[in-house]
């Protein structure tokens, strides 16, 4: 990891001039560019070839520079106080004097923000004079990024410059919620919905399957390694990669450890970047053991599912 104050002027100067540029974050790297900038924000959907009416999440420092953009209420401060920076989104209503470009809501009166973790990025941020658009660093649909180099085989030289901050330590994006109304996920994530029903004192109610058309005959396909994926597979096929989660006593070519002691954070952690690896291995298929369905689990099992709709 390299932190040196030059390499964020670097990424100052890139995104000053309305370029994108890659972001490490602790849940997945972003593809950042200046939110209030049409031409920066333009560029982002482009360069993901991401439908425009797939809204962006924007990234900020933290709740005094919010408050120039959107309104907050009291839910807001709870979660804020208790998991921020962290994986955590919240849709909140615009400001109508909002600086925000217009293509990052598609127009809407909401936005989805964010206050992301890494160091880095917080770095960046503090040097900023506007805050960062940032979805996760890979073409639409496919693997999301968490190391440099998985941004670098999505985007090639296309992009200019990916500020690497090592691994990403969670490995799955954020958690999204709407707490406009009655608080509702939108999108399961990094952080547990009991986590977030506690600090509420409320069962929270989960939307995950978002009726916006993305693209035509596309959605909900996600995170897709570009190959069939098949989930709760306790015998793979043998020209199968085996995703596992617990060390088994054979040893056989086609099998890749998520983990080795069922431990789900770690198979958060790892999932991306082990379809990655298997897929640019050369297989053809991918099989994944049952994964619990529990915390953090749920949401693995989510990106799974998204993933086998290949
Ligand atoms: P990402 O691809 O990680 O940038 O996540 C963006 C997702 O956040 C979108 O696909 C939407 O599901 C959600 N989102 C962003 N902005 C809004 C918004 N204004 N209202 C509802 N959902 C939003
Ligand atoms: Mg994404």
């Amino acid at each position: 990891m390299n932190s040196s104050q030059s390499n964020i002027k670097k990424a100052k100067k890139y995104l000053d001039k309305k370029h994108c540029i890659g972001v490490p974050t602790e849940t997945v790297y972003g593809l950042a560019g200046n939110a209030y900038s049409d031409i920066s924000v333009k560029k982002i959907f482009k360069l993901k070839k991401r439908p425009m009416n797939n809204p962006l999440i924007v990234h900020y420092l933290n709740i005094n520079k919010l408050e120039e953009d959107c309104y907050i209420n009291d839910n807001f401060i709870k979660l804020y106080k208790k998991f921020c920076p962290g994986p955590i989104t919240f849709i909140l209503k615009l400001k109508r004097k909002s600086k925000i470009s217009k293509f990052i809501t598609n127009k809407k009166k909401t936005i989805a923000v964010r206050f992301p973790k890494h160091l880095l990025f917080r770095k960046l941020l503090k040097n900023l004079d506007y805050p960062l658009a940032a979805p996760s660093a890979n073409i639409s649909t496919r693997l999301s990024a968490v190391k440099a180099s998985d941004v670098l085989e999505e985007f090639g030289l296309s992009i200019k410059y990916i500020l690497d901050g090592g691994k990403c330590k969670i490995g799955i994006e954020s958690t999204i919620i709407n707490i406009i109304n009655k608080p509702t996920i939108l999108r399961l994530g990094g952080l547990d919905i009991s986590k977030i029903e506690k600090v509420l004192n409320e069962k929270i109610l989960v939307k995950t399957n978002s009726k916006i058309k993305i693209a035509p005959g596309q959605f909900p396909l996600h995170y897709s390694p570009g190959i069939p994926l098949r989930m709760n597979i306790k015998k793979p096929k043998k020209n199968e990669a085996y995703l596992l989660i617990k060390q088994r006593n054979i040893f056989l070519k086609n099998y890749y450890y998520l983990s080795r002691k069922k431990n789900l954070k770690q198979v958060a952690k790892n999932l991306y970047s082990l379809l990655r690896k298997v897929k640019n291995k050369g297989y053809k298929m991918i099989a994944v053991e049952k994964i619990p369905n529990l915390g953090i689990g749920k949401t693995i099992n989510d990106r799974l599912r998204r993933a086998s709709k290949y």
